[in-house]
């Protein structure tokens, strides 16, 4: 858990006038000193590059924000591709990892130049149909180790996964793309989400390493980057420990020397495509207490709910819950805080020690910075929060307003339903 919430008591009151709640508030400066200490610990390789996870945090101040601090951005649909061209992140700075890919959003990553990178073999094929014959010249594929490699929890087993193309394929779908024109290649991975175990992303580089070292002997393919995903996790609950980027980066760059560099791979670049740990830990949901309630437990009733932050509902994830002036007040109750949701999932907090909590009380859920209001959602009738983004000068930006019923309702057509009988 993040004990970094940005403002004072009296500063949060006076936000909360001026911007009702509940809404998700971020910390530009927090954000740009996070990545600039995950670029340092990467800067020991001889090419490296951050994209930017945009489903993790889809707005393009911040993509701006994250260019700015050198990250490309990590795409998956048509929508991601043009928040990152809107945002000033194009051409290779961009790769698309999307599978079940619909032909318009490949060729539109191909016309702005993005690294296409493809999920299943049959796509080679599908690929070069959707550009009218035409195919890239630097592509990339998706790596999916099966039973070579252990899953985690939230991702599930790889070889339960329908991402990536197996070991065999692997070796054909380069064959198979050289002869189709392609000059340039990539490997790709993801094998992990929310993981805590620095390990973990040591074994996934050695893997790819070696692979593409067989790629080298058995096709002369020569591998011009290896991303290694997204996948890294953050210290959600109290007492766990953050992955130390550092000691990640020194253990893959022995493996580099040991693996790479003798076969004639140096200058091979690393790639990740991270969002929770860019900015999870610097995005916070800030709501308000409005009910409180005395059955078979005690409730608090907040203004946000699932609909807001689904983490917790759809995973049981654990976000730190704070109340806004009581940080030092005896935890004397236990609450499930909960949203308006008609789902008894709907619950950011279960049976959790907090401060008597008043109505009125500004409570704040924390870690919320990635994979937030980004997956949110309007089921009930829900109407999502806004975006708050204070900059490095301590002022604020309302960088996405709330929804409006008129939001809500903007896909039917009210005119028509007048008449229909
Ligand atoms: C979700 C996802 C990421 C980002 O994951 P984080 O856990 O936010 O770092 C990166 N790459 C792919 C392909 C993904 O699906």
């Amino acid at each position: 858990m993040s004990d970094n919430f940005p403002l004072g008591h009296e500063r949060l009151l006076e936000l909360a006038k001026k911007f009702p709640t509940p809404f998700y508030l971020y910390d530009e400066k927090a954000i740009r000193d996070n990545m600039a200490d995950f670029t340092k610990a990467f800067s020991i390789f001889p090419k490296f590059t951050e994209h930017f996870a945009v489903k993790a945090m889809p707005n393009p101040y911040m993509l701006k924000v994250l260019a700015d601090c050198g990250c490309g951005g990590d795409c998956s649909s048509l929508p991601e591709l043009m928040l990152c061209q809107m945002s000033g992140i194009t051409g290779e700075r961009v790769i698309f990892t999307s599978n079940e890919t619909p032909a318009e959003e490949f060729q539109l990553a191909y016309k702005q130049g993005n690294i296409i990178n493809l999920d299943d073999i049959t796509h080679i094929e599908f690929l070069r149909d959707a550009l009218g014959g035409k195919f890239p010249e630097l592509i990339c594929f998706r790596y999916n180790p099966g039973p070579l490699k252990e899953g985690n929890a939230i991702i599930g087993k790889p070889e339960e996964a329908k991402y990536g193309l197996t070991r065999e394929q692997i070796f054909e779908a380069y064959k198979k793309s050289r002869d189709f024109g392609a000059k340039r290649f990539g490997l790709h991975t993801m094998v992990a989400s929310n993981e805590l175990n620095p390990d973990y992303f040591v074994d996934t580089a050695k893997m790819l390493f070696e692979l593409a070292v067989e790629l080298k002997e058995k096709l002369g393919i020569k591998i011009e980057f290896l991303d290694l995903g997204g996948g890294i996790g953050i210290p959600y609950k109290p007492g766990q420990k953050k992955v130390d980027l550092f000691e990640v980066a020194k253990k893959i760059r022995a493996l580099y020397d040991s693996m790479i560099v003798p076969a004639g791979l140096d200058g091979l670049e690393i790639k990740w495509e991270c969002g929770r740990p860019i900015t999870g830990p610097y995005g916070w949901l800030v709501t308000k207490a409005i009910h409180k309630k005395d059955t078979y437990r005690k409730y608090i009733g907040v203004d946000a709910c699932m609909a807001d932050l689904m983490r917790p509902g759809m995973y049981g994830a654990y976000h730190e819950v704070t109340v806004s002036g009581k940080e030092a007040a005896p935890k004397t109750e236990v609450y499930d805080v909960v949203g308006s949701l008609c789902e008894n999932c709907d619950k950011f907090a279960v049976q959790r020690p907090l401060p008597k909590i008043d109505m009125g009380d500004l409570v704040i859920i924390h870690d919320a910075g990635a994979h937030g209001r980004a997956m949110g959602f309007n089921y009930n009738g829900k109407l999502r929060a806004g975006e708050i983004l204070m900059r490095c000068d301590g002022s604020f930006k309302e960088i996405r307003r709330r929804e409006t019923v008129q939001d809500l309702f903007a896909t039917l057509d009210l005119d028509g339903v007048k008449d229909f009988k």
